[in-house]
């Protein structure tokens, strides 16, 4: 089976732009109407194929980026396409509250690849991570401590991000989040990465989980090791606690398994997916052990929640990338990276390299990241896209079929660019 798609890069020629979506000039398009959130370089993406993206000039990029860790096929994969088409002309929203076949089929094959008995699907990471925390608040309610009382308290970790709605916000340990909308969703006291004692002093009467993301991916790619993460399973299960895992960016095959926990052969009571699920779609999933299905009609939902449009690109998706030998070759591209990366970590006096499977961080040193990211988006004739999740590195998350002939062009861009900014 060929996992990659026809590489763009083969052909000297780049496609032309369409010319419904072609305006020469930035400047003349109405962009003022969008609220300012981020800032955003000018330039307009119209199209995209595998591991490339083209801009309103032409100009093409290639994408070490791929929607943040979500495009897991690279853009407009084939199977993605045909999922969209075939169920957009068959159903697109009965409701939420009645069955269809693709929200049946994906929440079976995502049961039996993970082991946790129950799926519900949400549309976004932070939605599926705020299911994740009603579960626990709810399994809390039914599991009260000795003196009777509920327990709701989550622990998290300093530095974790679990998403942008207020209780999301309010388990992260992003520093500044506490204080920007605040007040903060209270019940989640942080403790240290790695440092188990740090867990077991927050413990207390209302303590009813652990959440953590097995790599910390906007931290900066920092993994949980896997003793701590044995350890946390340990802890928690003594404790009678719950231990849920934030799978939304390590998760569908991101870091060379289909679940990074596996690496630590440990098993999780809750875990969430987002971003990769999707292959770029707005989908995310809730899993949980049979035992910890708790929710009563009424409890938990949504309007788009498990609609068959979006469940079934997510089906295409997870079939492919739970299809034989995929795995195998997304740490097959990844030691490749690896490799490459280390290499130019030791030519230009960086700190080396970190990260599972195709979710990696190289540690530059010193803080050009944002400037390279830059530098990068602007080479000419090709852009390379680019992310510095912290500004003393930069963080690669290519499509999971990602290939050599693409990892060896942006390792011989980034060798241009280090050898100009260092
Ligand atoms: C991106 C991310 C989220 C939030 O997902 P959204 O789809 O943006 O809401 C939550 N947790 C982790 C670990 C993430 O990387």
């Amino acid at each position: 089976m060929s996992l990659a798609q026809p590489s763009a890069a083969a052909s000297s020629t780049s496609p032309t732009t369409p010319k419904a979506a072609r305006h020469a000039k930035f400047a003349d398009l109405p962009t003022q109407a969008l609220l300012p959130i981020t800032t955003r370089p000018e330039l307009v993406f119209t199209h995209g194929k595998g591991g490339w993206l083209y801009d309103h000039e032409g100009k093409r990029y290639l994408d070490f980026i791929q929607g943040w860790a979500v495009n897991s096929l690279g853009h407009c994969h084939p199977v993605m396409r045909d999922a969209l088409a075939t169920q957009g002309s068959l159903l697109l929203n009965p409701s939420p509250a009645y069955y269809n076949l693709p929200m049946i089929e994906l929440a079976d094959l995502l049961a039996n690849l993970s082991g946790l008995g129950k799926v519900f699907f949400a549309n976004s990471g932070a939605e599926a991570n705020e299911s994740a925390i009603k579960l626990a608040r709810k399994w809390g309610q039914l599991h009260p401590n000795s003196a009777g009382k509920a327990r709701f308290e989550i622990i998290t970790f300093k530095n974790a991000f679990h998403g942008r709605t207020l209780a999301t916000m309010s388990a992260s340990g992003k520093p500044g989040w506490d204080t920007i909308f605040a007040p903060q969703v209270p019940g989640f006291p942080k403790a240290e990465l790695n440092d188990i004692a740090s867990v077991e002093a927050l413990i207390g009467p209302e303590t009813v989980a652990v959440m953590l993301e097995p790599i910390q991916g906007e931290a900066g790619v920092v993994p949980a090791t896997p003793e701590f993460m044995k350890a946390l399973r340990e802890l928690t299960t003594a404790r009678g606690l719950l231990l849920i895992v934030d799978e939304v960016q390590t998760g569908c095959g991101r870091t060379g398994t289909l679940f990074q926990y596996q690496q630590s052969g440990i098993v999780p009571d809750i875990m969430t997916l987002g971003k990769g699920i999707g292959g770029g779609v707005p989908l995310a999933a809730m899993l949980c052990g049979d035992e910890f299905a708790v929710f009563q009609p009424g409890d938990q939902g949504g309007t788009y929640n498990g609609n068959p449009l979006m469940c079934a690109v997510g089906l295409a998706v997870m079939r492919t990338v739970s299809s034989p030998g995929f795995l195998e070759f997304v740490r097959a591209q990844a030691d490749y990276l690896s490799a490459g990366l280390q290499h130019l970590s030791s030519r230009y006096g960086g700190q080396g390299e970190r990260g599972a499977g195709l979710l990696r961080a190289l540690l530059l040193g010193r803080d050009i990241g944002p400037q390279l990211v830059e530098a990068a988006r602007d080479m000419t004739p090709d852009g390379l896209l680019l992310n510095s999740a912290r500004p003393n590195l930069l963080r690669f998350m290519p499509a999971l079929n990602v290939s050599r002939e693409e990892i060896d062009q942006m390792l011989s861009m980034l060798d241009t660019l280090l050898a100009k900014h260092v």
